[in-house]
């Protein structure tokens, strides 16, 4: 099975399995279609019949008033954060959130805002610690303003809130005069994995950000959702961050292709998540594995096995994977990931366990042997002590 994806005749097409993130897929024929026969318009202008669209049907799905398209999911949180916050505020977040560890400082940067971090069970905080983290009012302390949640969380290995768990978060907000924002950048996997759904949680937040360019497969984008007086605000930050974007139309397409026909099969993506959790669970070089919950599978290297070596040993072999701070690893499934293509990895995770050039701690002979199939370079932090999770003190994978 393994030479069945490697063999040149049968796939040059992908000569590598790239698990690094759920971000490097490449729009489908049909998803193409739907991008290039889009009506367009003048977006910054609201002329964009696709953008509007879009927007429309992201905010009805959510049951939410109204929806905003930008670039990127960093924008739609920061965007979010801004609305919802004056500069001195505080905001509460997850002691790995994305807005926190991966938005370039922005809480600060666009916002003059705060964050207090809470400390997490896989990225996901609890209605507990939010009252317990909520400043009295005195001016010796920044206004506690915003609420923010990641779901699924990333640096959490994609694990998900129970619907409970963030209804709880939702009562204690609306009691507090809090606002709740969700980073929802892999949202859609969660639906399909908890069995809740956009309208569920729609109406328990002020403001939600969902990616269309991560599990669902878009090149480019994602959506705000809120109130119409929250978007209407949005519009103007978006602007002002240079995010206004013209025939936006021919991306939002994509977007609008996406969610009428990539959710369910992110089941897939689970699914075959699950199998490469499988395939790693006793191997010698891997001391802890994460729970598979959803897309996304995180391991800690067994001390005497080097995170560098492992990582150019399957580069190699013709597959990618991050690492997520010392010693920790990671893979992400996607749409540009079959079935075969899991096999074929599962194979290579094995022989991995009884490869000599792999437990040889010897990272310049590995990469010397890897440098001929090397093409791009990822700045690795592996140094085989065997973190744990919770160790991380340096991350190279963000997305
Ligand atoms: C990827 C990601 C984002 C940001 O998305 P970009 O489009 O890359 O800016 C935000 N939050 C989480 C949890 C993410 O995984």
């Amino acid at each position: 099975m393994m030479t069945g994806a490697r063999e040149p005749t049968q796939s040059s097409r992908r000569a590598v399995i790239d698990l690094r993130s759920d971000t490097v897929t490449k729009p489908t024929a049909k998803m193409l279609q739907a991008m290039m026969s889009a009506e367009v318009g003048d977006d910054v202008w609201g002329d964009d019949p696709t953008v509007n669209a879009l927007q429309e049907y992201a905010a009805q799905l959510f049951g939410m008033e109204a929806g905003l398209f930008c670039p990127s999911g960093t924008m739609t949180n920061q965007i979010a954060i801004k609305v919802h916050t004056q500069p001195g505020d505080e905001l509460l977040c997850a002691d790995n959130a994305h807005i926190y560890l991966y938005e370039g400082g922005g809480i600060a940067f666009n916002s003059g805002v705060q964050p207090k971090l809470l400390p997490s069970n896989r990225g996901r905080i609890t209605a507990d610690h939010v009252v317990q983290a909520i400043n009295m009012e005195d001016s010796h302390f920044p206004t506690t303003r915003l609420v923010c949640l990641e779901n699924t969380a990333n640096k959490g290995g994609g694990a998900y809130y129970s619907f409970e768990e963030i209804k709880a978060i939702a009562e204690v907000c609306r009691a507090r005069g809090l606002r709740l924002h969700l980073d929802g950048a892999r949202v859609f996997n969660a639906f399909v994995a908890a069995g809740y759904g956009p309208s569920d949680i729609g109406p328990l937040f002020d403001s939600i950000s969902v990616c269309l360019s991560k599990g669902l497969g878009c090149p480019v984008g994602s959506v705000l959702l809120g109130s119409k007086d929250f978007i209407r605000r949005a519009h103007r930050i978006r602007k002002v961050l240079g995010g206004g974007m013209r025939q936006a139309g021919f991306l939002a397409a994509a977007g609008l292709y996406a969610l009428m026909n990539n959710v369910g099969r992110l089941r897939d993506d689970h699914e075959r998540a699950q199998r490469l959790g499988a395939a790693l669970e006793g191997l010698p070089y891997v001391s802890y594995l994460a729970p598979v919950d959803t897309n996304i599978v995180i391991f800690s290297v067994a001390p005497g096995w080097d995170a560098k070596v492992l990582m150019e040993w399957f580069k190699a072999r013709g597959v990618l994977i991050s690492t997520m701070g010392p010693g920790v690893l990671r893979l992400v499934t996607h749409l540009d990931v079959g079935d075969q293509d899991v096999d074929a990895v599962c194979e290579i995770l094995k022989e991995a366990a009884a490869a000599p050039a792999a437990e040889s701690n010897d990272v310049e002979a590995v990469v010397a042997a890897a440098a001929a199939a090397a093409t791009t370079t990822t700045k690795m932090n592996g140094n085989g002590d065997g973190a744990r999770l919770g160790d991380v003190e340096r991350e190279s994978a963000e997305e």
